[in-house]
């Protein structure tokens, strides 16, 4: 029996999406096992004209993790759109921007002048920049185009999934590959991870008061974390109220506040709203002064509730171009 062809592919991407792969452990050989993984340029040497040969349609599916910020990754997405008949962003980059995205709160000038200028380890003083064509004997040479902006890769092709995580975790992934093998995908645009807050399966849930009231947010390198009782309650900025589970609340676990990277519930258009909403629901604190006390635990408001999600946000969209 032919196998359904799959395919990797990775953008503006910090590779652990790819590790996560490897996460599966022995699992992978039962992947191996059921479909012909046909590119995957992390791990094979395919190349774009083995994807360009291919007929469209051809992949089964194809996970894309990564943000889309070069036209190389535009028009590798556009491409892989073509020729997969299912395309999966895969990890939170892809699904909504992620850490890349974070640089959408400056410009491509800027971002290329502190590189290629500005940074103490820098000696550039002919202010030298890549160029997209470069002429030399033997032709010409080109480089990508770095976009003006980070996309999800939704903002840029149609995608079918999302499996969210940064990166997304083994479980998550082995039960999206049992339900493509099975048929049993949900419908097209679903989040392949439970629709319940990370809180739901937290071992600290017990310990989450019913009422709760902080009166200081704190960063963790402030205070010895109690390992037993819910961090949001000890003052910690604990994002799992309103982020998607599937992680097993792993971070918690290890002692650290949920930063919120399999993203936003079914029913919530904004993830960094919701989140700073919730947080400031629990903030027991009346007049500016005391408010401002109490939030000095949170330096980087915009940083920590976009964290993952900026270039697919509500606040994008209305930050002056
Ligand atoms: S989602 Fe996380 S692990 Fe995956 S590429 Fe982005 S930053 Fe890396
Ligand atoms: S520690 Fe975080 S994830 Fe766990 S119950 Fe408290 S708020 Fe929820």
């Amino acid at each position: 029996m032919t196998k359904p062809k799959v395919g990797f592919y990775w953008c503006a991407s910090c590779g652990g999406c790819e590790e996560a792969v490897v996460d599966l452990h022995e699992a992978i050989l039962d992947v191996v096992a059921a479909v012909d993984i046909v590119f995957w340029p992390c791990a094979m040497d395919f190349k774009r004209t083995d994807v360009e040969a291919m007929a469209d349609g051809e992949l089964a599916v194809c996970f894309i993790n990564g943000a889309v910020r070069t036209s190389e990754q535009f028009e590798m997405v556009e491409l892989l759109r073509r020729k997969a008949g299912v395309v999966i962003a895969f990890g939170a980059c892809a699904q909504s921007g992620g850490i890349p995205g974070l640089a959408n709160f400056t410009s491509k000038a800027a971002i290329l002048a502190n590189v290629y200028e500005d940074t103490r380890t820098t000696v550039n003083p002919h202010k030298t920049y890549p160029q997209a064509t470069v002429q030399v004997p033997e032709g010409t040479l080109t480089l990508p185009v770095l976009d003006e902006t980070v996309r999800a890769l939704g903002q840029a092709i149609p995608v079918d999934y999302y499996l969210p995580g940064c990166p997304p975790p083994a479980k998550l992934i082995a039960d999206a590959v049992g339900a493509i093998l099975a048929g049993t995908l949900p419908a097209p645009g679903s989040v392949l991870a439970p629709n319940v807050g990370v809180c739901h399966e937290c071992t600290r849930k017990e310990t989450k008061p019913e009422k709760m009231l902080v009166t200081q947010f704190k960063r963790p390198h402030q205070v010895l974390i109690d390992p037993a009782q819910c961090l949001l309650a000890q003052g910690l900025v604990c994002l799992g109220p309103d982020t998607r589970s599937g992680c097993g609340a792993a971070c918690p676990a290890g002692n650290m506040p949920c930063t919120g990277c399999l993203g936003a519930l079914d029913q919530v258009r904004d993830f960094g709203a919701k989140a700073l909403s919730g947080l400031a629901s629990v903030l027991d604190a009346g007049e500016d002064a005391a408010i401002d006390a109490g939030l000095a635990g949170v330096p980087d408001p915009a940083g920590t509730f976009y964290r993952y999600s900026l270039p697919a946000s509500e606040l994008f969209a209305k930050l002056p171009e």
